[in-house]
């Protein structure tokens, strides 16, 4: 089954410029079988998302991309939104744990090498300190908004930790769904089974564009 993971559409997110019916036409357009949606700090309502998986018979999960003191956190299988709170990473790992969902870091390293500094190996090193990726289950390997040395750079990091390897578009436009695919071997009916999956790491993260 293959998604796309990490996605913005003008129903919460104002930075996205796709509506969620042109999210759909390009899931279909790019031959996915169906989506995350990822709002910032808004997760969709299971009627919502259940009413658009049923127009256009594609599976429409839920997660949320939150804003933390730490850096932006995806999280799936938690329902509570931060309203106006700015909440730290370890806050939301506790939030995240007790509502049995996951929490991963999402582009840990955008903007992190435009300084050129060091070699790969000490950023690298230095990398690995960052205290947000203690309160994660994985790292954004595959961001269609990061370039390739940060991609690479978290892919290390993700190995180097033990953390979950995973991907997304970040998808803020049409003609950006599909950069990021993720290839499950199974098929995924529920919110659940798409936790378990992550967990699992039965799955292949795909740079597509
Ligand atoms: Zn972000
Ligand atoms: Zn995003």
């Amino acid at each position: 089954m293959n998604l796309d993971l990490h996605i913005h559409t003008t129903a919460y997110s104002s930075c996205s410029v796709m509506s969620p019916d042109e999210l759909m036409l390009a899931v279909i357009a790019e031959n996915l079988d169906g989506v995350c949606i990822t709002e910032h700090n808004r997760i969709w309502s299971r009627e919502e998302a259940e009413e658009l998986s049923q127009r256009y018979g594609l599976a429409v999960f839920r997660g949320m991309e939150v804003t933390t003191t730490g850096g932006d956190i995806l999280v799936f299988g938690m329902e509570e939104e931060p309203g106006g709170e700015l909440w730290n990473p370890a806050v939301l790992k506790q939030k995240v744990d007790s509502a049995g969902g996951i929490a991963i870091a999402a582009h840990p390293f955008r903007g992190f090498l435009l300084f050129g500094f060091g070699t790969f190996q000490t950023d690298l090193k230095q990398s690995l300190d960052n205290p947000t990726f203690s309160h994660v289950h994985g790292l954004e390997v595959c961001n269609g908004m990061v370039t390739d040395e940060e991609s690479a750079l978290a892919e290390q990091a993700a190995e180097a930790l033990g953390l979950i390897k995973f991907g997304g578009s970040d998808a803020h436009k049409a003609a950006s769904v599909g950069t990021c695919v993720t290839r499950f071997e199974d098929t995924l009916r529920d919110e659940k089974d798409l936790i378990q999956a992550i967990l699992s790491g039965r799955f292949l993260v795909e740079r597509m564009k």
